[in-house]
């Protein structure tokens, strides 16, 4: 009973990497972009600023045994919790574990909160986050590359005229060394020679030097003049396609989105990808799994990072409890700032509003509060990463007010602060224009205290 793969799958055959080779991915300077990996050294210990982190020693060389562990596969089906108040750093911990495990793994992020739209399902949106955090590294050969032929092998002995069908030409390039299969292919541009259809050339399998000797080849003369290991091949029809190994980047999730409507393209960087069918992404883990088994493709499991855990009711843990079987599951690293607190969805209490089974999968880091000296230098690596020249004055009452207020909401004041500079056309942010800017725009703190104070004014 063979069931024909339905048209979706039909269409993923041909992959449509043309469509997945032409996805950019838009590089923005957000929150995190200075977030290069931990900052630990080969002994993981943490440097104190490197790779654009600064202090929370312990939790980044907690998570720097956490990824070593994942590295040496050591654990799976496991999650991180990361406990701590917020502004401590904690996306940018999970997201230096991410760029620790390597440049590509990819990094999903979702706070507890946005799991409850009208859009879709919770487990569907848990379903699509954990898709996003899981890569998949597609090899593909197809494009033109400069080569020099090192050794033509045939399987019959070489007899000028006698054009091999399985014989495979070894092209050495400058970046690797491909086996092509001759097939019915013309070789062109061998060793920088022309040759035609009809043709047959000479290697030298000890020099690799290629002598074209055209149509006029005789064999008992020419076989004679070049010795016994020489091999002689006539070239066959058609193209020698010189490829090159094409590797592609994409999550499981943007291949769902792709395959599952016919404007999937488009709802990749509108974000309306709607719900997925279940039948969809069954039909894709097989294709998947068969490019594995091929060698054309495999699995690089990102991070997943789930904020304000503690927004997770019943429902969604049994449902991260069960994803996390599946051998293609991301790292997964939850934070929450709640102790104990009810567990959403029941009547129980338990530590971080986590129930008992899922507490049990996880590895607990705590951060902690940031000292002025951090605070400054995580001020100083934002200033540099958005290409804003500071005073010492101005960079003094920036770490004054992140200490006072939060450290978010002093980062956030460097780039308004450096529009209110070119506005006065000045080239260097000052006191005057960090001023102007906490005037503007209100912290958490004073905006409460002007709630107290105008309480009656607001309606409830
Ligand atoms: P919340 O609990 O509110 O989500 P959080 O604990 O996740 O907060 P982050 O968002 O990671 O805190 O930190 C706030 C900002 O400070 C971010 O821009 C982050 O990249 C930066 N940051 C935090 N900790 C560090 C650090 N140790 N080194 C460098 N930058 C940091």
């Amino acid at each position: 009973n063979v069931v024909q793969p339905p048209p979706p799958v039909a269409a993923m055959a041909e992959l449509k990497l043309s469509e997945m080779r032409d996805l950019t991915r838009i590089e923005r300077i957000g929150a995190h972009s200075h977030i290069r990996g931990l900052g630990l050294d080969s002994t993981l210990e943490p440097r104190s600023v490197s790779e654009g982190m600064v202090g929370q020693t312990s939790a980044r060389k907690a998570a720097g045994v956490i990824v070593q562990m994942i590295k040496e596969g050591k654990i799976a089906g496991r999650a991180i919790l990361l406990a701590g108040q917020p502004g401590t750093g904690k996306t940018a911990i999970a997201m230096g574990m991410a760029k620790s495990l390597g440049q590509e793994t990819p990094f999903a992020m979702l706070a507890g909160s946005e799991l409850f739209s009208l859009e879709m399902s919770k487990t569907e949106a848990l379903m699509q986050a954990f898709r996003k955090a899981i890569g998949v590294r597609i090899k593909e050969e197809n494009e033109v590359i400069e080569g020099e032929v090192v050794e033509i092998q045939i399987d019959r002995p070489a007899v000028a005229g006698a054009a091999s069908k399985t014989g495979r030409l070894n092209l050495k390039t400058t970046e690797m060394e491909t086996v092509y299969d001759l097939g019915a292919k013309m070789i062109e541009a061998l060793g920088k020679q022309k040759v035609q259809s009809g043709d047959v050339i000479a290697i030298d399998k000890a020099s690799g030097k290629i002598t074209k000797l055209g149509r006029s080849f005789s064999r008992s003369r020419d076989y004679d003049a070049m010795g016994p290991q020489t091999k002689f091949v006539q070239c066959p029809d058609g193209e020698l396609q010189k490829r090159k190994e094409v590797v592609h980047f994409v999550t499981l999730h943007e291949i769902d989105v792709i395959n599952s409507r016919t404007q999937g393209f488009l709802a990749l960087f509108t974000g309306d990808t709607g719900e997925i069918r279940a039948e969809v992404r069954e039909q894709i883990d097989t294709k998947v799994a068969e490019w594995r088994e091929e060698g054309k493709a495999e699995i690089v499991p990102g991070v997943l990072f789930i904020d304000e855990v503690h927004m997770l009711d019943i429902e969604c843990f049994s449902f991260l409890n069960r994803a996390l079987e599946n051998d293609m599951a991301p790292i997964l690293v939850v934070a929450t700032n709640r102790g104990i607190t009810t567990i959403r969805g029941t009547n129980y209490k338990s530590p971080h509003g986590i129930p008992i089974d899922f507490l049990d999968r996880l590895l607990i880091i705590s951060t902690q509060p940031y000292t002025e000296e951090d605070i400054r230098r995580i001020l100083d690596i934002r200033c540099q990463e958005e290409d804003v020249q500071m005073s010492e004055d101005a960079k003094i009452l920036l770490t004054r007010i992140g200490v006072d207020t939060s450290l978010r909401y002093a980062i956030h004041l460097i780039t308004s602060a450096a529009l209110a500079c070119q506005k006065r056309k000045g080239k260097l942010v000052e006191m005057e224009d960090i001023s102007h800017v906490y005037e503007l725009f209100w912290d958490v703190k004073r905006s409460t205290q002007y709630l107290m104070e105008y309480q009656g004014q607001y309606m409830f």
